[in-house]
């Protein structure tokens, strides 16, 4: 392990509020709606320090873009180390007046709690908090490891000044991790019903086909680049990109815009563009999915259609954490608790998974999904609970005692 001094000092000191819907309301009266701290983190600093973890916050800037708080908090010296890890920033409320409960009021009513970020994901920050909290309680400081929380206040906005930049942080500290669980909400329907044990990789590309732009009674001195990049674009949904592999579905390429922008209806345009994003899954790479999607392109347009295809640099890879032993302790923990066994999958869209990848296994599971980025955002309070005692069963797993 690096070299940081870390004193635990639980015994004998009283531990903060364990109750996962108090921690979940406090949080979520924090407006922390990316950029703002909105206080989310200091108030996660205050409540972890007290339990006798080390807590640093980061702050990392970039130009062009907002300076981002973080925070990183550890407790023991010795391995395993499993990384609870997570975000505190949200999406906007939109129109306050449309939720039927203040987007920052934290509110229950009916069994449920609302809330900007009642499920994604201050709800499953305050179950790990209050699952470390109980355990810490319950084992006090020599549980045979550590535990260490890896907290963002970027994860929805552009996302370069949170999750990346702490984990270079943190290893250059010497920090290891073992395993990583993150919080994100990864259950369609009911608590249990999924973990995420991977991710499909994003790449984003620009077809741009060049004419001559002319009269449209005139069309033998023109050249229309319409009837080209409808070409190409049915060449590139015409076929599967490939069948799936063995964790994940088969890639999926969609066209999200075609643009002309011509106002004249006596005009041929000179350019016609088009945009298309693929999920792709590990059967490729970005470079090699994007090579594939150029010679297909090529090989529709011939010498027919003169086009330029411009891939997006991408920093959203396809991933899988094989089904392994810690896969399979957490699963038993949600089985434990909810009585299904939880599906394995690497369906949805990106997270910061991604980027935790490199440094441990990193699977995912939090509440449900359902309401998030939504008007009335919300929990049921007996799913904090629950999701509380499935983290806690992660950790009296993990460490055995
Ligand atoms: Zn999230």
């Amino acid at each position: 392990m690096g070299g940081r001094v870390v004193r635990p000092r639980v015994h004998g000191v009283a531990l903060p509020e364990t109750s996962p819907l108090a921690l979940a309301q406090s949080l979520i009266r924090c407006p922390s709606v990316t950029p703002e701290e909105g206080g989310a983190l200091s108030l996660l600093a205050d409540v972890i320090a007290k339990a006798g973890f080390a807590v640093e916050r980061p702050i990392f800037s970039e130009s062009g873009t907002p300076d981002i708080q973080n925070l990183y908090a550890r407790i023991g010296t010795g391995g395993p180390v499993l990384l609870f890890a997570g975000h505190t920033d949200v999406v906007p409320p939109g129109e306050a007046d449309a939720w039927s409960h203040g987007p920052f009021s934290g509110e229950v009513a009916d069994g449920m709690l609302y809330g900007r970020g009642a499920v994604d994901m201050k709800g499953g920050i305050a179950c790990m908090l209050a699952a470390t909290l109980r355990f810490l309680e319950a084992r006090g400081p020599g549980f045979g490891g550590s535990i260490a929380f890896l907290i963002t206040g970027d994860e929805e906005g552009p996302a370069l000044n949170g999750t990346v930049k702490l984990l270079d942080w943190a290893r250059e500290r010497g920090e290891r991790f073992d395993h990583c669980l993150l919080g994100e909400p990864t259950n369609p329907e009911r608590l249990g019903d999924m973990i995420k044990i991977g991710r499909r990789g994003s790449l984003t590309g620009r077809i741009t086909v060049h004419g001559r732009q002319g009269h449209v009674a005139y069309p033998h001195r023109a050249d229309n680049p319409i009837p080209g990049l409808l070409r190409l674009a049915s060449t590139l949904i015409a076929a599967p990109l490939d069948g799936g592999t063995a964790h994940f579905d088969a890639s999926n390429l969609e066209f999200t815009t075609i643009d002309v922008g011509n106002p004249a209806t006596n005009v041929i345009p000179a350019t016609a563009r088009a945009v298309f994003n693929v999920r792709f899954n590990d059967d490729w790479t970005a470079a090699t999915l994007g090579a594939e999607i150029r010679r297909r392109l090529e090989e529709a347009a011939g010498n027919a259609i003169r086009f330029s295809l411009d891939l997006q640099p991408s920093n959203s890879p396809a991933f899988l954490t094989r089904p392994d032993a810690f896969v399979d302790l957490v699963a038993d923990a949600i089985q434990a608790e909810t009585g299904h066994r939880p599906a394995l999958s690497t369906t949805g869209g990106t997270s910061d998974a991604r980027f935790i990848k490199d440094a441990c296994p990193v699977i995912e599971f939090g509440l449900v999904g359902q309401t998030m980025h939504e008007v009335d955002e919300r929990v049921a309070v007996e799913d904090l609970d629950r999701l509380t005692a499935i983290y806690g069963r992660v950790l009296d797993a993990y460490f055995p005692a």
